[in-house]
């Protein structure tokens, strides 16, 4: 569909990082009437997990990286949305306290923290895919901002950058005698809960609309009358638009059905540790100024990745190795859904016994000093995986006037600042004609690699196949 006019009415449901993204630069590419409706009130909760809200941007933070290997595409993204990133931060330094967002007022008066990225190895060696990686880098120009642990030209470049504290932060060459690990300088991560409601606040200064509320802006259904797309909502309402954009995260399968041959609602598993602040030795040591974010073992059959503490000491370990799935009836389909802490009708906290195992091991072995402190608490969170790991943003075949804007499958978060500047060309009708347009359209696929959307019901990530893990589990065998 092309056409859509600054007049236009423009319903964006959902207001996670998708749908505030494309709020924000509709408004501000001009577009007058736009309203998100969002069934969760991510306004007064800021976005805070602790306050009640279950989104995959709903968080306390999340990796920000640029180099994206191979993905030439989703680097130059993310290094243009890098420079977004400094700009919000400088102008949330410069904005008065009583001008910020309540959720922005407490701690550090910042988003985005350049602590580095250190990719680990699980073994005595690099495994291959870290060896590309770094081989792409060179080809690219940005090798000088990596350094291996073993090398010595990199240990003094790091030396003389500030970064070596950095470059072994579970002492594992003393330990082990051997480590492999390669620091990325220009990587850090950034408070999930206080970016977005800074996006959302900037999205409300610049007209968009927002309705966020358990009746008012919960979207039962979308259909269409004499061409147009009609919303309907929990409260019996109707809301008639020229263009609905559905950005639902893990529920945009549920509200869009022709969306469910390519993306898929999947489940990460996290876990925190509570860092305690009259533990000096430790305090220090998890901050942001002494540790950087760690992959450890990826494509090495670990996946585990940590974050620094926060200011309340809470310290987040996440498992990536299995993506868990949750089938269950919507209407007549049978698809997975998310099944969260707060939010839906069956609730979730528990992990399953793998992956509490696996982020166990990953402190067993990288910090045995926090085994006496034990796992302080467990999360599922829901990512929209597409069937080849990249974004969908792109008209709805056959259904005027509704398009999605999902699949972040994972590394959506870090363009906050920037996707919904290539969401509004799509939404114009450019896409076919842009680099991101042609990336996320559309598209299908019939072969079995697809992302193991090809299981279905009958695949072992199945949360109902596997045995879940009770909070005595969060305690550690002596
Ligand atoms: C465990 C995990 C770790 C991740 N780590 C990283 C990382 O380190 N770096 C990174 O860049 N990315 C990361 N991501 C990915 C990133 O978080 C996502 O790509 C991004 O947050 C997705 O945003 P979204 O807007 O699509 O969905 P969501 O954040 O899930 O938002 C969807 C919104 O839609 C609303 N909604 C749904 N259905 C309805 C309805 N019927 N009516 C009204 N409202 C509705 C929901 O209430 C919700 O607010 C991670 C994701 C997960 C799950």
């Amino acid at each position: 569909m092309a056409g859509i006019t600054p007049a236009s009415k423009i319903i964006i449901v959902g207001s996670g990082v998708f749908g505030i993204s494309t709020a924000l630069w509709l408004a501000r590419s001009g577009y007058g009437d736009v309203t998100v409706l969002d069934m969760q009130d991510t306004a007064s909760s800021g976005y805070d997990p602790l306050s009640g809200v279950d989104s995959a941007s709903a968080d306390l933070n999340k990796i920000i990286r640029f180099s994206y290997g191979s993905e030439i595409e989703y680097q130059r993204l993310a290094t243009e949305a890098a420079k977004i990133w400094d700009e919000w931060n400088a102008e949330i330094a410069a904005t008065p306290l009583d001008e910020l967002p309540e959720r922005l007022r407490d701690g550090e008066k910042k988003l985005w923290f350049n602590a580095g990225w250190l990719r680990m190895s699980s073994e005595d060696e690099f495994g291959t895919f870290e060896l590309e990686t770094l081989k792409n880098m060179e080809r690219e120009g940005i090798r000088e901002f990596q350094f291996r642990s073993d090398d010595e030209a990199d240990i003094n470049r790091a030396k003389e950058r500030g970064w070596a504290h950095k470059l072994d932060p579970c002492r594992r060459q003393e330990r082990f005698g051997t480590h492999k690990a390669v620091l990325d300088s220009t990587a850090g991560f950034v408070y999930a809960y206080k970016s977005c409601t800074w996006a959302q606040h900037l999205a409300k200064k610049a007209g968009v609309q927002m309705i966020l509320d358990s009746v008012r802006g919960k979207v039962l259904d979308i259909g269409s009358k004499e061409g147009r797309p009609v919303v309907y909502t929990a409260d019996g309402s109707e809301h008639s638009a020229d263009l609905v954009v559905v950005a639902g995260g893990g529920w945009t399968p549920s509200l869009v059905p022709e969306v469910q041959d390519l993306l898929e609602t999947t489940a990460g598993s996290v876990a925190t540790v509570q860092i305690p602040k009259d533990r000096p030795d430790l305090w220090d040591r998890f901050s942001a100024e002494n540790q950087p974010v760690i992959a450890w073992g990826t494509r090495q059959g670990k996946e585990v990745y940590s974050i620094p503490r926060d200011d309340n000491g809470i310290f987040k370990i996440g498992w990536r190795k299995t993506k868990w799935t949750n089938f269950e009836d919507v209407g007549e389909r049978r698809i997975s859904v998310p099944r969260t802490a707060h939010v839906t009708e069956k609730k979730e906290t528990r992990l399953p016994t793998d992956a509490l195992n696996g982020i166990k091991e990953y402190i067993e072995i990288n910090f045995p000093e926090l085994v006496p402190l034990g796992i302080s608490s467990t999360r599922l969170c829901w990512y929209t995986d597409s069937i080849d790991n990249s974004f969908v943003i792109d008209f709805v075949p056959g259904r005027p006037g509704l398009a999605v804007c999902s699949g972040g499958s994972g590394h959506g978060f870090k363009f906050l600042p920037i996707l919904g500047r290539e969401v509004v060309k799509i939404l114009q009708g450019q896409g076919p004609q842009t680099v991101y347009g042609r990336m996320w359209r559309w598209r299908s696929s019939t072969g079995n690699g697809r992302n193991g959307l090809e299981e279905g019901e009958q695949g072992p990530r199945v949360l109902s196949k596997q045995t879940m893990a009770s909070e005595t589990d969060w305690k550690f065998a002596n």
